[in-house]
C-alpha cells in the first residue's frame, strides 16, 4: 500500500498534541503520521468527490440543535425530524417540554427510538441546564456560555450532562450556529474509518471521537471540520456500505487495506 503523499507536515505545524495523539515511541510517533497523513488524502479525495464545500443542514440554536441530537440517537434522520417537529409544535418553549408529564413527552416523540428512555433524558438535561443557568432555562446564557469556552471544555461541560455523549456533544456546537469545530462521528464515518485503518479495528464509536480528531489540524475552522465529517458519512452511505463495500470503484482503494484485502491481490500483467 503506498504511503500518502499529502503536504501534511506543513498542515499539522502547530497541532496542539492531546491525550488521545500523544506517541509512546518513534514508531507510534511514525504510526500517528501515516495516520494523520492519510486522513488528510482522505478528505481531499472524498471533498473532491462528493462536492465540499458543504452546506451546514441545520440552523437550530445550540439548545433546540441538543434536544434533536438526542432524539436522533440510532434513529433515521425522518422520523427524528417528525418526533422533533411533534415535539415543539405542541411544546413551542423547552420550559414547556421540561414541565410537561414525561408520558406526553413520550408520546410526542414516539416517532424516534426509545422514546421511553429519550423523554426523561431530554427533561432531565432541561432540568440541569436550568439549574447551572441560575434557575432559568434561557438561549441566551447558554450560548454565551458555549461560545466563550475552548472546544474541549465546551464539549467537556457538555458531556456532564444527562446521557450526552462525544456525538450529541460535537453535534451541538458544530450543526447549531454556534458552528464551532467539534467532529461527530457517525456510523458511517466511523467504518469507513475504520476501514482505512484510522482507528483500531476493535475502537466503538464513542472512543473514536477524541482518535478521528486527534487526526485533524488543529487550525482548522468549522467548515473543515464539517466537510471532514459529511465526505467520510457520505463515502460510507454511497460506497463503503456495510454489507459489500463497493471497493472496486472506490477513489481510496490505493491506500485501503481492507479493500485490498477483500479484492486479494491484482492481477499478473500478461507476458510480452
Ligand atoms: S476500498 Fe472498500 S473498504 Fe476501503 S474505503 Fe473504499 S469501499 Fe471502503
Amino acid at each position: 500500500m503506498p504511503a500518502p503523499t499529502a503536504g501534511a507536515a506543513a498542515a499539522f505545524a502547530g497541532t496542539v498534541p492531546t491525550p488521545a495523539s500523544l506517541p509512546d515511541s518513534a514508531a507510534d510517533a511514525a504510526d500517528l503520521a501515516r495516520r494523520r497523513a492519510l486522513a488528510l488524502l482522505a478528505h481531499e479525495r472524498l471533498c473532491a468527490l462528493y462536492g465540499a464545500p458543504f452546506r451546514f443542514f441545520s440552523v437550530k440554536d445550540p439548545l433546540s440543535e441538543l434536544v434533536s441530537a438526542v432524539l436522533s440517537h440510532r434513529t433515521r434522520n425522518a422520523d427524528s425530524h417528525r418526533a422533533y417537529q411533534q415535539l415543539v409544535a405542541a411544546l413551542p418553549t423547552w420550559v414547556q417540554v421540561r414541565d410537561a408529564p414525561t408520558a406526553e413527552v413520550e408520546a410526542l416523540i414516539s416517532p424516534c427510538t426509545w422514546p421511553e428512555q429519550k423523554a426523561p433524558r431530554i427533561q432531565a438535561i432541561l432540568r440541569e441546564l436550568t439549574d447551572r443557568l441560575a434557575g432559568q432555562l434561557e438561549l441566551a446564557p447558554l450560548q454565551a456560555l458555549l461560545t466563550e469556552l475552548p472546544v474541549p471544555e465546551a464539549r467537556a461541560w457538555l458531556e456532564t450532562l444527562p446521557g450526552v455523549g462525544p456525538k450529541t456533544s460535537a453535534a451541538t456546537l458544530l450543526f447549531s450556529t454556534l458552528r464551532r469545530p467539534a467532529m461527530p462521528v457517525d456510523s458511517h464515518h466511523h467504518r469507513v474509518a475504520q476501514r482505512l485503518g484510522l482507528i483500531g479495528p476493535k475502537v466503538g464509536t464513542e472512543a473514536s471521537h477524541a482518535l478521528l480528531e486527534a487526526l485533524l489540524p488543529a487550525g482548522w475552522d468549522a467548515q473543515q471540520v464539517y466537510d471532514h465529517h459529511e465526505a467520510l458519512m457520505f463515502h460510507g452511505q454511497k460506497c463503503c456500505y456495510f454489507r459489500s463495500p463497493a471497493c472496486r470503484r472506490c477513489v481510496l482503494l490505493d491506500v485501503c487495506p481492507t479493500g485490498q484485502q477483500l479484492l486479494g491481490p491484482p492481477a499478473p500483467a500478461p507476458a510480452a
